[in-house]
């Protein structure tokens, strides 16, 4: 008998199970809608030029030899300011409490783990539906997991009421998981209406909301307007906590070393504290479960990224990327519903163009989505979600012609 007989497979991550069924596909012009990378419109991953800036000026061999504290704090600050706003009160007064995480998935597990250290006997309630992985994360750090109403599977848009009950129904001081912009996987956001009746109810219910920030600037183009949703809550005086992902919107998915898989991609996260002596206390609490998981953070992503947010002209060239690989795919929801309506699709598409950010929930059944797989080689989740950045000027119409072959 051996030590690991007991060992069964995990579970294979939905967007993972995409990938190797893409990649065992032979077919010469396969497509992969699967994941949510932001690819060029020659199907290429993208190096930021505003990448390329900072590397020239990070170079050197310094900053190598230790987990710099400087840089870190700097890292920290750039993002929360590029959050809550350069000139936000939390920002002057110190009233945040941050650390550098690895990645957003990374952020997302402190925080977990945080709150069940906390706040033990706590749920978290997340959108119906979210991001696959939120479960998984929360479940490790053992805090349960609710879903309140998110998205109408008949409009393909938001629905409000159902939310609104929910949050009003939920036990008061609860926890929920907040996408503020360019949700995964339906790119459906609340309009900033809708965002200031969320946070007027929330002020009520006494909620703590936890923004997971993995799509900044992809949703409009302009990482200020696509904060909006946290700045109305922070006007309104909430408690706040925030995962930040640059893996997307500074195209910085890759950054690993070593072994055992670490993600060593650079991330910040945040909590807004009453003053700054709070603030204080809970950095250190939340710098000793960084401690314990995986140490300090690997520095080299984490100088890119505060060089980026730090240097006026660097910063100014990533905005301008940022707005090009969203109207990019701005043009792409166009492009193809333009395509399915000159094909007579009898369906509505209107939702394509509505939707925003790096997926669109096409509505496409799993059958639908099996017969893509099957018969034209294109490959998404299961739940129908096309990443819009793997959508070309080249593949679009043959893409429309799929999917009106199997709606129709
Ligand atoms: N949060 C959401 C909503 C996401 O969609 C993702 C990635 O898909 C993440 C967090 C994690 O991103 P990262 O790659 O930064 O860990």
């Amino acid at each position: 008998r051996s030590w690991w007989d007991h060992v069964t497979p995990a579970l294979k991550d939905p967007i993972n199970a995409v990938t190797d069924a893409f990649l065992a596909d032979p077919c010469p012009y396969k497509i992969n809608l699967g994941v949510g990378a932001y690819r060029d419109d020659e199907g290429k991953p993208v190096v930021l030029q505003c990448v390329r800036e900072a590397e020239g000026k990070i170079g050197g061999t310094n900053f190598l030899e230790s987990t710099s504290t400087a840089i870190s704090s700097k890292l920290v600050e750039e993002s929360a300011k590029l959050i809550y706003g350069e000139d936000s009160d939390v920002i002057k007064e110190k009233r945040f409490a941050g650390i550098p995480a690895l990645s957003g998935t990374g952020a997302c597990r402190i925080f977990a783990e945080f709150q069940k250290r906390f706040y033990p006997d706590s749920t978290i309630y997340f959108p119906d539906p979210t991001w696959s992985n939120h479960r998984n994360i929360w479940g490790d750090a053992h805090v349960p997991g609710r879903t309140f109403h998110y998205y109408h599977p008949d409009s393909k848009g938001l629905n409000f009421v159902a939310l609104m009950d929910d949050v009003k129904n939920a036990p008061d001081g609860s926890f929920f998981l907040l996408h503020p912009c360019a949700h995964n996987p339906t790119g459906v956001d609340p309009t900033d209406e809708q965002w200031r009746e969320i946070s007027s109810l929330f002020k009520v219910k006494n909620h703590f909301p936890f923004f997971d920030v993995a799509y900044q600037g992809f949703a409009s183009g302009d990482v200020e307007r696509d904060a909006q949703a946290i700045r109305i809550f922070l006007e309104d005086g909430h408690s706040i906590g925030c995962a930040q992902s640059f893996a997307k919107n500074l195209g910085l998915y890759g950054h690993r070393v070593g072994c055992l898989s670490n993600l060593t991609r650079i991330d910040c996260f945040s909590i807004l504290c009453n003053d700054k002596i709070q603030a204080v206390a809970i950095k250190s609490q939340l710098k000793q479960i960084s401690n314990t998981m995986y140490g300090s953070p690997p520095i080299h992503g984490i100088s890119l990224v505060s060089k980026i947010l730090s240097n006026p002209d660097i910063k100014a060239l990533w905005l301008k990327e940022v707005k090009v690989m969203a109207t990019r795919i701005q043009r792409m929801r166009a492009t193809l519903r333009e395509a399915l309506e000159r094909l007579r699709s009898p369906l509505n598409w209107q939702h394509i163009t509505n939707q925003v950010g790096m997926f669109c929930f096409s509505g496409l059944t799993r059958a639908e989505v099996d017969q893509l797989a099957k018969e034209f080689h294109i490959y998404m989740t299961h739940d129908g979600r096309i990443s819009m950045a793997g959508v070309t000027t080249k593949n679009v119409d043959y893409v429309a012609r799929a999917i009106h072959e199997v709606t129709a």
